[in-house]
């Protein structure tokens, strides 16, 4: 790179801390990227690995399976909503997501309307950065805008401007209509339930999950959720799909819904109360503890049946499928949110989260603050410019949080058995701290 940014180099971590190697140490904010959801080094997690690689690291998935994959399979499909049965092991987020679609093209080709490959989907969204999930990213913020001209050409609807039900409503609408008009060219509408990630963490009404589930019926489309951020219980169930009316209270602030059911759930007009479910999920991220790269797509007995067809197979192989090790540490993962009381420490992480950083609208630099679960993110009315600084003041501050364009976000590891109030206070301290002192008003 001809400007490089700076980079702090990491000697060890332990608990929700890194420790560098000028021996600083920085509470850890971003959960290295939505994953490390039981912090560093976390005992059951270390121990899953080292018994694993004593009995094989790897082994090819074609022809041999082997004990960790099964369990983590059957494990998987105990955890998430009923239907889904089947599942897919694959190398990362952005894999889950080309297994996803390709999942949804080859179940249209096998049942026999091959016309049906392209995927509507909201604005603002992320799905990863391989071919595929970069076309249904937003095609102006979503970062691969020079790509454009090698993508292939998708569809996409105006996203929820808050997370008002009317919001959802409207964009339902916005849905309904590329559906009438598009639904034999459309294999599946793909989407973040209830939080868009990198797209600019906005959240959004789970009515429009249970509205986009009619729709799809409706039309012959399919619906996938990817949760590759939002699963394995951040934004306050263990898929953002089951958020209820009841269970989605962010809060945002200040709030530009007139009439706010976020703030107001007794006020809900339509309220969801089951899960919706998907005919295809993607999952990763968090679903090895932060410890290995690995993905899943997970899918209904109908998918998995049509691909099948008469006898066929899905047309997707990848090398280190089903991967030993990051199986073995991902069902010790999968196991402490079985048997750990996750919900009630997120819990304990949102209201600090909430408390905390309602008055940073106060400071003129921010446009708005909104938190969910265990995801708290300021949003201020210009980007961040010099990155080299802010990056800095954070690190001077103890803390380890990762600005990205307008906002400054964390998400901290919420069921570390290390983590206090006192490290969520000195992250949110933090970033009250760099806007004040770092970012021009
Ligand atoms: C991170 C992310 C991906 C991509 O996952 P990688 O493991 O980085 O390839 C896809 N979708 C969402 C919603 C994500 O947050």
């Amino acid at each position: 790179m001809t400007e490089p940014l700076p980079t702090y180099a990491v000697r060890r971590a332990q608990g929700v801390e890194l420790e560098l190697e000028d021996g600083r140490t920085l509470v850890e904010g971003m959960s290295s990227w939505w994953a490390a959801l039981h912090g560093f080094r976390h005992p059951a997690l270390d121990a899953a690995l080292k018994e694993q690689v004593d009995k094989m690291a790897h082994v090819m998935f074609g022809g041999l399976t082997h004990e960790p994959a099964a369990t983590l399979g059957k494990m998987l499909v105990d955890m998430s909503m009923p239907g889904l049965d089947k599942v897919f092991l694959c190398d990362s987020g952005s894999v889950s997501v080309e297994v996803a679609m390709k999942m949804a093209v080859q179940f249209w080709f096998t049942t026999g309307k091959p016309a049906k490959s392209k995927f509507v989907t909201l604005r603002n969204g992320y799905h990863g950065d391989t071919f595929g999930a970069m076309s249904v990213c937003d095609p102006v913020n979503g970062m691969h805008s020079m790509f454009q001209g090698s993508l292939a050409k998708q569809v996409f609807v105006d996203t929820p401007s808050d997370c008002s039900e009317a919001a959802a409503l409207e964009a339902a609408a916005g849905l309904r209509a590329v559906l009438e008009e598009r639904h034999e060219e459309l294999a599946a509408f793909i989407v973040e339930p209830v939080v868009q990630g990198a797209g600019g963490m906005r959240f959004y009404s789970p009515l429009l999950l249970k509205k986009a589930r009619e729709l799809c019926d409706e039309f012959d489309v399919l619906l996938i959720f990817d949760e590759i951020a939002t699963g394995f219980g951040r934004t306050g169930t263990l898929f953002a799909a089951e958020q209820s009316t009841e269970q989605f209270k962010p809060m945002c602030t200040p709030c530009p819904a007139e009439v706010c059911t976020c703030r107001h759930p007794e006020q809900a007009q339509e309220p969801v109360s089951e899960p919706v479910v998907p005919d295809i999920i993607c999952l990763g991220k968090a679903l090895t503890g932060g410890y290995m790269t690995m993905g899943a797509t997970m899918a209904t007995d109908r998918i998995s049946q049509g691909i099948s067809g008469t006898g066929g197979v899905f047309m997707h192989g990848p090398t280190f499928m089903g991967n030993p090790l990051a199986s073995a540490v991902a069902i010790a993962s999968l196991s402490l949110l079985v048997n750990e009381p996750w919900g009630m420490r997120l819990a304990a992480v949102e209201d600090v989260l909430k408390a905390e950083m309602e008055s940073l609208t106060d400071l003129a630099q921010v446009k708005q603050v909104r938190v969910l679960g265990g995801i708290g993110v300021c949003e201020l009315h210009e980007p961040v410019k010099d990155m080299a600084r802010v990056q800095n003041a954070f690190v001077e501050q103890g803390v380890w949080l990762r600005p990205f364009g307008k906002l400054l976000y964390t998400m901290p590891c919420f069921n570390s058995p290390a983590l206090t109030d006192e490290h969520v206070v000195k992250i949110t301290d933090a970033i009250r701290a760099v806007v004040t002192n770092d970012l021009a008003e």
